[in-house]
């Protein structure tokens, strides 16, 4: 698998990044096509734009959703429009994975007809905590988040691109505060994708992020490989972030930037 980082500020978008979008493709294993087999999880303001640099929205395999604040979900309206507008030929539906009634928010960003089904664009499955279901050779299940709206951590199985031969894990967290199915989600992973919105000592409402030092305790819980912080708001010094997580986590921890990919 390689991951590629399309967006990662938090909450909104940045002077250096969009908000939250994420490139999952998984080499050479889309059996019958022989072509990459790619996802994108979230998809918030500015991602839309930047997918255009790395990848044809034709040969886009699923779109996954944490769950649908405006800033992991806003820039579906110009994916929505592309796959109904592109004069260069048919843009196939695509499979679209969320918490919630994705369809409903798409009308209610787009300001579109209610009775619009989009159904040449996107064809919608609400994800429950606890399924899970196969994109290509990527296996993907859904875990519970604790978040303020019903939300989703992603847990990828797949070919591995640092491995040959081998299978990898990406779980990716959404939104989230700490949580005991978080954990689980992240149980082993090679590569656990966190967010970590919050500093230790300035936010202390719960419910809603994990600061750098709770995401660094899941990673320790969980057992992962390497730790990369995102979601980090543009008020926040990665630094900061970087610091807690290292502080209850030994293993590697970056805080990601836009542009950046890794092999899993
Ligand atoms: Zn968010
Ligand atoms: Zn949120």
């Amino acid at each position: 698998m390689k991951l590629t980082i399309i967006g990662c500020s938090g909450s909104m978008s940045g002077p250096e990044s969009p908000a939250s979008g994420y490139l999952v493709e998984a080499t050479g294993n889309d059996a019958g096509t022989g072509r990459d087999v790619a996802l994108t999880l979230d998809f918030g303001p500015g991602v839309m734009g930047k997918l255009l640099a790395y990848r044809d929205p034709a040969l886009l395999d699923a779109m996954l959703f944490s769950h649908l604040h405006a800033d992991h979900c806003a820039d579906l309206v110009g994916m929505q429009v592309y796959r109904r507008w592109y004069p260069g030929g048919e843009v196939p539906r695509v499979p679209l994975y969320s918490p919630q009634d994705g369809r409903r928010r798409l009308i209610q960003l787009a300001d579109d007809d209610p009775t619009d089904t989009y159904e040449d664009e996107f064809d919608f499955h609400h994800v429950n905590p606890g399924d899970s279901f196969e994109v290509g050779p990527l296996h993907v299940e859904a875990f519970a988040a604790n978040h303020t709206v019903e939300a989703l951590c992603y847990r990828i199985t797949g070919p591995s691109d640092a491995r040959p031969g081998e299978q990898a894990t990406l779980t990716f967290t959404g939104d989230t505060d700490y949580a005991p199915s978080v954990v689980e989600a992240a149980r082993g992973a090679d590569t656990l994708l966190s967010e970590a919105a919050f500093e230790e000592g300035r936010d202390t409402v719960r419910g809603v992020h994990m600061t750098g030092k709770r995401a660094g305790e899941l990673a320790r819980s969980a057992g992962v490989r390497d730790l990369l912080l995102t979601h980090l708001q543009p008020w926040t010094d990665p630094d900061e972030v970087v610091t807690e997580a290292r502080g209850a986590f030994s293993g590697r921890v970056t805080a990601v930037r836009a542009g950046q990919t890794y092999r899993i």
